[in-house]
């Protein structure tokens, strides 16, 4: 036989427990429990809801029996987390002919009247579900009685129980709705989480003396500093006052009349049950209250809404204020929440007019004109214009245009295209892979299918964050790595056990990475160094040259630019580790795609334009991915090696001797089998010797291996005999263990990811399966032949809280990812080791761990 569903009277003793109950009945059990003035509730439990949905009701007589005679009611939903939703609250539940005629006795036949409509209203409306139109315009109770008799063929109860068992039946419905299961398991949300419901005792309304109610914080949501922040609405109820202009300030305030200015000690009050709940539930809380009659009661107490700022700031000031361990202030914050801090932002607005998405592929949102060429994005930038360069997809030659824009938008790409790492790289907002985009570069043109045609010159946000691309300018809100952001990564290098480096190109990207105080810089993609403007022309010489003698040439000009550079990185690091990575990308990147350009360079190297345009189609390559790049270039050309291992060593005696030892680290990319690390090695110890014997000076350095391709995965061993390191880059991995193109598969992995073919783009989040199994292989194999053997991640992964967690179960020494992905890796690393170490009870991501 089935009980009757049961229901419990919050009381400080009674059984009420957040994974039966909800999170919103233990809070306010523990509101009860602090002695605070909380109305009578009463807790139905996930089961009871449960029933209720499918019909069977608790014995309401008895749960309105606990309320004194003639009391309204409200009921509130209490998930088991708090963001995991839930129907919205309804007020005044019994208010029927009889309450209203007590009402119209304190307060006049008008109020009376308004109140009684707006009960209707809501109850006919969101309870009931009836059509909102039915109830618009100016009512008098009997009217709206009447509308409600017609849309739902019977009279409007009377009968609280009636009103009470309606208002839960369709509470208990809304959350079986499709749209609010996916939200909530969105948020993390088991396929069969429960719903709580709160039944509460209310005032009956507008009351006789000072009566209404209010909402209060006393920290402010968006800085989380001490802020009273909230309304008062004199005779108003719930969150009204949050919404209407004739609300007051809480706090005496120059603008306008304040509940203080009538009734100080009720926000001495205020202020002391917030201190309370501050220390007790170890939160900053904000608190919806009432007044009756100048009676304070504490309806209801949430976690304070706030931003990422705000969220850090308040976790920094309960742990040094000693309410909550330090280790749990960190475990408080999630890794990506900082990603927010660390950019600007756009202002949260329902009305933004969203032109298309892509890929979230940098973080950040810029504004600016829209620029179709990099020349254009430069020229823009010259003129102090802010702009965003809009590309089908970028290339090298682009670099310098994605160096001016303030954002950077692609129709094609992915995670890790072109666009997207060196983005990130920049730290340039970047919303790559916008498929829908139409360009044409021809007209100068861009639209998407049945939105107006943009020409260059024309406004938009690009939101590298959500993926957003907005039309106009939107509103921003500026970063700000306050005192608590600095102190809270102070805690997280104090907590974390395994290392974090950036990858960083060039001294802007370095000092980045030293202000978010990395251990060392783990990837420096020399190729970036050679786009810069002047060095081009060089490079270019360098390939065209007809002999050894002028690519000599060219080379010994190149050599005191790549010295200069790698001097200013060591000298900014300050003797801390800097890998270097030799010269990856294929040669005909360097040169000119069309017409245009290739008039340009003959001109410069003064050649026929046919001979650099069939020297330009010799170097193309079907399959440039696969072709002749990284260490293949090395053996195959290695004088552009031995130049650059010469500059790092002359530029290694230069900046040791001004300061801490410099030990370089030099890293092979893209290698595959043994022999092409023992002919690299050779020849890079032979410039070593040769610059020890020219200088006469001393010094040491490291030759260490990217592991890029499954061989060198599988045959780590092997290649770890010749290398004090090996550093995976997950980027190339990811793509040749799928078969999958970096650049390509933008096209088609939102349909791959949506049909569930992959959990997520394995560009973004690492291959645990698959690709992890190469890495353990290859760390397994490494250090069997070489225990001392330092391992690393250092592709787009290395900054992802996922693949750090991975990389320190495998025993590897460090990450390496963007500069601006430091602090989120770092607190993520720290986050892994807490957990570790201290046992789960002990860290509470919940408020109020006291009972
Ligand atoms: C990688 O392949 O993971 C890597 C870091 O190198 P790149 O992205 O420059 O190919
Ligand atoms: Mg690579």
């Amino acid at each position: 036989m089935l009980t009757t569903p049961d229901f419990t009277e919050i009381t400080p003793t009674a059984d009420i427990r957040t994974d039966r109950h909800g999170n919103r009945a233990k809070c306010l059990q523990r509101l009860v429990r602090l002695d605070l003035p909380v109305p009578p509730t009463v807790a139905l439990p996930f089961d009871t809801v449960r029933a209720i949905a499918q019909g069977r009701m608790p014995d309401l007589a008895q749960v309105l029996g606990l309320f004194g005679p003639d009391t309204l009611v409200s009921v509130r939903s209490s998930s088991e987390a708090a963001d995991w939703g839930g129907p919205g609250t309804i007020l005044n539940i019994g208010m029927n002919d009889a309450q209203a005629e007590r009402l119209a006795a304190i307060h006049g036949q008008s109020a009376a009247d308004a109140f009684y409509v707006n009960f209707i209203r809501s109850y006919a409306v969101d309870v009931l579900r009836l059509d909102e139109d039915a109830f618009e315009g100016p009512l008098t109770p009997r009217l709206a009685k009447s509308q409600f008799e017609d849309e739902m063929e019977e009279e409007f109860p009377q009968d609280p129980t009636v009103q009470l068992a309606q208002v839960l039946k369709s509470m208990a419905r809304a959350w079986e709705g499709t749209t609010a299961r996916l939200l909530r398991q969105a948020k993390g949300a088991p396929a069969d989480a429960g719903l709580g419901l709160v039944v509460q005792q209310m005032a009956l309304g507008p009351g006789k003396g000072l009566s209404g109610a209010g909402v209060v914080q006393f920290v402010s949501s968006e800085t989380g500093e001490p802020q009273v922040t909230g309304r008062y609405l004199p005779q108003g109820q719930g969150r009204a006052a949050l919404s209407k202009s004739e609300a007051r300030y809480i706090e005496h305030d120059e603008r306008g009349p304040s509940l203080e200015d009538d009734a100080p000690e009720t926000v001495a009050a205020l202020r002391e049950a917030a201190l309370l709940m501050r220390t007790r539930l170890r939160e900053e809380m904000q608190i919806e209250f009432t007044l009756m009659d100048g009676h304070l009661s504490l309806l209801d107490a949430v976690r304070a809404p706030r931003s990422a700022r705000a969220e850090v700031a308040i976790a920094v000031s309960l742990a040094e204020d000693g309410i909550i361990p330090r280790h749990e202030a960190l475990t408080r914050i999630a890794p990506n929440t900082l990603n927010q801090m660390l950019h600007r932002q756009v202002l949260p607005d329902p009305h933004r007019d969203v032109l298309t998405t892509g890929i979230a592929a940098a973080p950040g949102a810029a504004q600016g004109r829209i620029c179709f060429t990099a020349a254009a994005a430069q020229a823009s930038a010259a003129k102090g214009e802010a702009c965003i360069l809009v590309r089908r997809e970028t290339s090298p030659e682009d670099i310098r245009g994605m160096h001016a824009a303030d954002a950077i938008l692609t129709e094609r790409g992915g995670m890790t295209s072109h666009a997207a790492v060196i983005a990130r790289g920049l730290g340039v907002p970047c919303v790559a892979g916008a498929t829908q985009l139409q360009i044409d570069s021809r007209k100068k043109s861009l639209t998407v299918p049945g939105r107006k045609v943009f020409h260059e010159g024309d406004i938009i946000t690009v939101d590298g964050s959500s993926g957003e691309v907005l039309v106009g300018a939107a509103t921003m809100i500026e970063p700000a790595l306050g005192g608590a952001f600095a102190t809270l990564m102070d805690w997280a290098d104090a907590e974390r056990d395994i290392g974090i480096r950036a990858n960083a190109d060039t001294a802007g990207d370095a000092a980045m990475a030293q202000r978010f105080g990395v251990d060392g810089i783990g990837l420096c993609r020399t190729e970036h160094m050679f786009f810069e403007a002047g060095r081009l022309t060089v490079m270019r010489e360098m390939i065209f040259a007809e002999n050894p003698e002028d690519r000599a040439a060219a080379l010994e000009r190149l050599l005191p630019m790549q010295r200069a550079d790698f001097q200013g990185l060591f000298e900014l690091m300050r003797g801390q580790p800097v890998c270097i990575r030799l010269f990856d990308p294929p040669l005909h990147e360097f040169l000119p795609g069309d017409r245009e350009g290739i008039h340009a360079l003959a001109e410069a190297l003064d050649l026929p334009a046919s001979r650099v345009a069939s020297r330009i189609e010799n170097l193309q390559e079907f399959n440039p991915m696969l072709g002749m790049r990284g260490v293949r270039l090395g053996i195959t050309v290695p004088e552009i090696y031995e130049m650059q291992a010469r500059a790092i060593f002359e530029a290694t005696i230069a900046a040791s001797r001004k300061g801490a030892p410099v030990v370089p680290e030099i890293m092979i990319p893209l290698v595959s089998a043994r022999r092409e690390v023992e002919l690299v090695k050779a020849r890079i110890d032979g410039v070593a010797s040769a610059v020890k014997s020219e200088t006469r000076k001393e010094f040491t350095y490291r030759l260490g291996v990217m592991v890029e391709t499954p061989r060198a995965a599988l045959r780590a061993g092997e290649i770890a005999e010749h290398s004090a390191f090996l550093s995976f880059g997950t980027n190339d991995l990811t793509q040749m263990t799928y078969g999958l193109s970096r650049d390509d598969a933008g096209r088609f992995m939102s349909a791959y990811v949506h049909q569930g073919v992959f959990a997520e783009d394995p560009f973004t989040q690492l291959d645990i399966d698959g690709v992890g199994e190469l890495l353990l292989l290859g760390a397994e194999r490494g250090r069997e032949a070489r225990p001392d053997v330092t391992l690393s991640l250092c592709g787009e992964h290395g900054g992802h809280p996922q693949s750090i967690g991975f990389c320190r179960r495998a025993g590897f020494d460090y990450v390496s990812c963007s500069p601006f992905r430091v602090p989120v890796a770092k607190l993520a690393a720290a986050q892994l080791s807490i957990l570790d170490k201290h046992l789960p009870h002990d860290v509470d991501l919940d408020i109020g761990a006291d009972d």
